[in-house]
């Protein structure tokens, strides 16, 4: 994870998803331009009051900006 800027906290909890998960959630970021599952791309990480991560950043399709809540707490890579 070389690219975007993640605060201390973020990086934590975004280290503690499996890397095939992270690929899924950053290959599927809906973008209300395309009205699709976009590939995400400059993103940075934060950490809201729940604890999530939140990754902000723009759509790989179109560039406008994109939103993806990473709920970490309630994390299920089985869950398929
Ligand atoms: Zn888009």
């Amino acid at each position: 994870m070389s690219d975007g800027k993640f605060t201390t906290q973020a990086a934590v909890l975004w280290g503690t998803i499996p890397v095939e998960a992270q690929k899924r959630i950053l290959a599927a970021v809906f973008c209300v331009k395309c009205r699709d599952a976009v590939q995400i791309v400059n993103f940075t990480g934060d950490v809201d009051k729940r604890g999530d991560v939140v990754l902000k950043g723009s759509c790989a399709k179109c560039g406008y900006e994109v939103v993806r809540v990473v709920e970490t707490s309630e994390d299920q890579p089985q869950n398929n």
